[in-house]
């Protein structure tokens, strides 16, 4: 099984590396003939905007629908998520790929509290906790009826969803030694 991570800017390393950990095979996306026979693909942290744009200029934008539409896994960590993300606020002209109905709020944090790591519950990967690494991070404000939400904060804010195939995170898994969250996009790209 083959996993395409989208290699334009940001943490997409170290999804490779938590993906070969776990056995898959993983290789870097830049164009859109390197989708070809993928079973999922990650969008990785980094800066939203960005990664956005490099998106669009790379031509990736209708390829990476195109293979939602034909129900291949997504995964979004953080700045993936809100590329993911079908509404953004006004905080990025650019179009997102609007493959996830949630609502976003970019810097939800503020600056005081911008990067925190703390225990979080996910009911999916069992009772042992699970490290959140959170770097000016965003959280979802609000989810449509199709989404599930995995994880929230102790205050409530939901920083873990899924809808279908796609599944984003509002922290970082691949910049931590649990590959939990990794193994569960794993299972649903292999039943695609
Ligand atoms: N705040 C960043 C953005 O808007 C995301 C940060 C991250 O991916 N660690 O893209």
């Amino acid at each position: 099984m083959k996993i395409g991570v989208l290699a334009l800017q940001g943490t997409f390393f170290e999804h490779i590396h938590s993906v070969r950990k776990l056995g898959a095979e993983a290789i870097e996306i830049r164009k859109p003939q390197e989708l070809e026979g993928v079973s999922g693909i990650i969008i990785p942290g980094g800066e939203s905007t960005v990664i956005t744009r490099l998106i669009h200029d790379y031509n990736l934008f209708d390829p990476l629908r195109k293979l939602a539409e034909n129900s291949v896994p997504f995964m979004g960590t953080c700045a993936g998520m809100i590329c993911l993300a079908s509404d953004i606020g006004s905080t990025v002209e650019l179009e997102t790929l609007h493959l996830m109905d949630i609502r976003v709020n970019r810097n939800a944090f503020g600056r005081q509290l911008s990067s925190f790591e703390t225990e979080l519950y996910i009911p999916i990967l069992g009772e042992k906790p699970f490290p959140g690494l959170f770097i000016r991070a965003p959280e979802v404000e609000s989810a449509g009826e199709r989404v599930g939400i995995i994880a929230r904060l102790g205050d409530g804010r939901i920083v873990a969803v899924r809808q279908g195939g796609i599944l984003a995170t509002a922290f970082h898994p691949e910049l931590t030694d649990d590959l939990r969250l990794h193994e569960y996009f794993l299972q649903l790209a292999r039943q695609f």
